[in-house]
């Protein structure tokens, strides 16, 4: 008998059928003596109606009643589930995050787990019930609720398994496993039968939303075994687990794509000691992450420094840069929301040479500008206009034999 962490995403319990097509496939795994903690997420849709709600309300709500509204999604969906267990004869016990507890940090709207107490759910384990927790939720010291940012029910359950030491952590989806790039766009991506943590990092990271990236983080770091796979077949899904030599023999395994960033140029920045400190310290203080950075060779003693940050922050980001612009003298703030971050990732990339200038001859051959470029040891970016997004996947995908991948044996 084995500890089994299952989480069904937004589309998995999309409506009352799918909900009772969840029920049946946990039922399945506890049937087979396993003991069984299901996450789940809102039903599809609820989350960016609740987000919706709010900005009807006001354009800045209160950091805290926004966390207390947009949590309810995944109320209704335990409630369902536990529900519909209850219709075929199984004991079933629904728990919300400060239920069970999950403690997190007080950054509401994306507050990071910090420790999870199991008793309770323990307890029921022992008592042979199923227990169905609330993803993407959480409680602060003060007892605040709290939300882990979008996809943060993928982070719940792989924290979950880590606290409880479970032998897997099923993430069961609307796409069959982890593909080469996103199939919803590019029609030849292939599913992977295995990646290595941190491809899955930096896949994740890097746009490819099937996993949050916190959740990524916690199995790396605990170990835990990730497979995802879907909720509406029987098909083997695809195993994140450690590198192996198999996997560093292959240069890209994926093409990632991510709109949801903002480009900010200060234009005109005197170029002395301190400007990049002055500039970037109130962002971070701001719980905003700056992504890439370019500054420009200074010619008339100033330069041109670009960066971008999450969409979502862009607001707050400007208030703070507007500020930062007229204390240190520069002399304007432009932004780009057109953007489009295109990167490939791959542990292989390691061992190979020439591989960033395929990606650039691959982008340049199809007329597509490279606004900025960041590397690191396993991934290369590039920022381009948004409306070249699906054409760079789908070239660079090409490019990279990314199409030949044997496809996953059913
Ligand atoms: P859930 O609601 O189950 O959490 P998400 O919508 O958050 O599902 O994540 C699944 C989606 O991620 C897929 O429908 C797919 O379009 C998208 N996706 C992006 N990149 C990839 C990738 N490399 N492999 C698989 N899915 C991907
Ligand atoms: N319901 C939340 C969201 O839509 C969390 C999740 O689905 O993982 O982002
Ligand atoms: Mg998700």
């Amino acid at each position: 008998m084995a500890l089994i962490v299952q989480k069904y995403g937004g589309t998995s319990v999309g409506d009352i059928e799918r909900i009772k097509n969840v029920a049946s496939r946990v039922v399945q795994t506890y049937n087979r003596g396993n003991d069984v903690v299901v996450v789940v997420s809102a039903m599809s849709g609820e989350t960016d109606r609740l987000i919706n709600l709010a900005r009807q309300m006001t354009p800045s709500p209160s950091e805290r009643e926004y966390d207390v509204l947009v949590s309810t999604g995944e109320q209704v969906s335990v409630a369902l589930l536990s529900m519909a267990l209850h219709n075929i004869g199984v004991d079933a016990v629904s728990f919300l995050g400060h239920q069970v507890k999950i403690f997190t940090d007080s950054a509401f709207s994306k507050a990071r787990i910090t420790k999870i107490e199991t008793e309770e759910l323990q307890k029921a384990l022992r008592e042979r019930k199923i227990a169905i927790v609330a993803g993407f939720q959480g409680v602060d010291e003060d007892n605040n609720i709290t939300t882990l940012g979008r996809g943060g029910s993928d982070t719940t359950a792989v924290a979950l398994a880590a606290a409880l030491n479970a032998e897997v952590c099923e993430i069961y989806t609307d796409v069959e496993g982890v593909y080469t790039t996103d199939p919803a766009i590019c029609p030849d991506a292939r599913k992977l039968k295995k990646i290595s943590y941190d491809e899955m990092l930096e896949m994740a990271s890097l746009g490819a939303k099937v996993l949050q990236t916190r959740s990524v983080e916690f199995a790396k770091k605990y170990g835990v075994r990730v497979l995802v796979l879907s909720s509406f077949s029987q098909n083997p899904g695809t195993l994140v687990t450690k590198e192996d030599e198999e996997m560093e023999q292959v240069v890209v395994s994926g093409v990632t794509y991510n709109k949801n960033e903002a480009k900010v140029t200060i234009i005109k920045v005197p170029d002395k000691p301190g400007t990049a400190s002055k500039v970037f310290g109130p962002i971070s203080e701001a719980n905003i992450v700056v992504d890439m950075i370019i500054q420009n060779a200074s010619e008339d003693g100033s330069t041109d420094l670009t960066f971008t940050v999450p969409e979502t922050d862009l607001k707050k980001a400007l208030e703070i840069v507007k500020k930062t612009a007229r204390d240190i003298g520069a002399k304007d703030v432009a932004v780009d929301e057109n953007i489009a971050k295109i990167s490939i990732v791959g542990v292989g990339m390691r061992s190979h040479a020439g591989v960033a200038s395929k990606m650039f001859r691959v982008l340049s051959d199809e007329g597509i500008n490279i606004m900025m470029i960041s590397t690191s040891e396993i991934k290369i970016s590039c920022v381009i206009n948004s409306k070249y997004t699906e054409l760079a996947v789908r070239v660079l995908h090409k490019a990279f034999e990314l199409d030949k991948i044997e496809v996953t044996e059913e």
